[in-house]
């Protein structure tokens, strides 16, 4: 029998969430019943809900930044246990036999991940996200939270975590490096304490200089306003690695030119729309522009295990499930202080 819980849900691209219920399935043998705690609030939540990266299937409830108890286990289960504190992120399966699955990159699954929302699961139905009170998952996609780590700060590491933790590691940030973060929201303030603790010089270049003080304390070494035109010329040719999570279009070649020789731009904000690039934004310096997205499961726990280590967590605002419309709003105009946190037992 599905078990009926209270979530959130978008409706239609233009309409605010609304409270409802969704079924979750009965836990078969290798799944495991979370208790949700805390969910993060991704701007991707945003993206999704409002069709902007193509037409969503509605009713939807999003929500990818999932840390729980759990409260079932299926009679297979083995890598988790009622009771354990544990985590879900981005996707909750993958083909599991693909060249990308075999070498333990299944965010790379050539069959496409199958996304904590908006997909398609195995038994066809639609995924739906954390925005709710529970959720069952597959074991092999959900992570354990150690210890160290509250719930709550917990949760966003678990999609702004992995997805600069990930690239961070790829391009081997550390001593040495002059790495720059682009935008101080969710991502980048995750960012920022990442690649402050793996040893990189870490530069910040926001908007404004309104966080300025927040991110020099998160462990930023420079940080600048992108407003101000002379930070482009001043700039020019500094990084081997830029971190960029901007949400929305920005001039694309005016960052390229921040790239010292051999340097990286690396792409994990998903504006909806092109964004030009001028072939002579990378010749002159053997400049690369990248992607990247989320990490894989075994990465995931790796980067948690990385944040207990060094005491990171979310700055967090914790808010009630019914003021989830209004932290939308903050997010879309920058607002956010770093990473918004629904209490799901206000769902209750
Ligand atoms: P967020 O909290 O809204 O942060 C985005 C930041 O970008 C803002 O805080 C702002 O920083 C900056 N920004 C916003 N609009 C801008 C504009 N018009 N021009 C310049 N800068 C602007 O969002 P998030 O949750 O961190 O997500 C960021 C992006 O990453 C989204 O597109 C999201 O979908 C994407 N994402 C991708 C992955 C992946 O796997 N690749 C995973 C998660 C999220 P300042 O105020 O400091 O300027
Ligand atoms: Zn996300
Ligand atoms: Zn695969």
């Amino acid at each position: 029998m599905p078990t009926t819980v209270t979530a959130y849900a978008a409706t239609a691209a233009d309409q605010p969430l609304e409270r409802t219920t969704i079924e979750r399935r009965d836990v078969g043998p290798h799944d495991v019943r979370i208790e949700i705690a805390y969910a993060g609030i991704c701007h991707s939540d945003i993206h999704t809900a409002r069709s902007e990266w193509g037409p969503a299937p509605y009713p939807l409830v999003v929500g990818h930044e999932i840390a729980g108890v759990v409260a079932e286990v299926g009679s297979q289960v083995t890598k988790h246990a009622v009771g354990d504190r544990v985590g879900v992120g981005c996707m909750v399966d993958s083909c599991r036999e693909c060249a990308q699955c075999e070498r333990g990159l299944e965010q790379y699954c050539l069959a496409g991940n199958t996304g904590t929302y908006a997909a398609i699961d195995r038994d066809g139905t639609v995924t739906q996200g954390g925005y709710a009170q529970q959720v069952v998952v597959t074991e092999d996609f959900v992570v354990r939270i150690p210890d160290g780590l509250a719930l709550d700060v917990a949760a966003p590491l678990l999609c702004a975590g992995i997805t600069t933790y990930s690239p961070l590691r790829h391009w081997k940030a550390g001593p040495g490096m002059k790495v720059a973060v682009v935008g101080m929201g969710g991502l980048g303030h995750m960012g920022v304490k990442l690649a402050h603790a793996m040893g990189a010089e870490v530069t910040v270049l926001s908007q404004s200089l309104k966080k300025q003080e927040d991110g020099l304390r998160l462990g930023a070494d420079h940080y600048y306003a992108t407003s101000d035109p002379t930070t482009f010329e001043h700039l020019a040719g500094s990084f081997d690695l830029i971190l960029n999570t901007v949400s929305a279009q920005f001039d694309m070649n005016a960052y390229l030119s921040l790239l010292a020789v051999d340097g990286t731009m690396v792409l994990v904000g998903a504006p909806p729309k092109a964004l030009p690039v001028q072939a002579f934004s990378l010749i002159p310096a053997r400049r690369t522009l990248a992607g990247s997205t989320i990490g894989s499961i075994g990465e995931t726990q790796e980067m948690l295990d990385f944040c207990a280590e060094h005491g990171i967590g979310a700055e967090i605002e914790v808010i009630d499930a019914a003021q989830v419309n209004e932290a939308w709003e903050r997010v879309l105009a920058s607002d956010v202080r770093y990473r918004f946190v629904i209490d799901t037992s206000t769902l209750a």
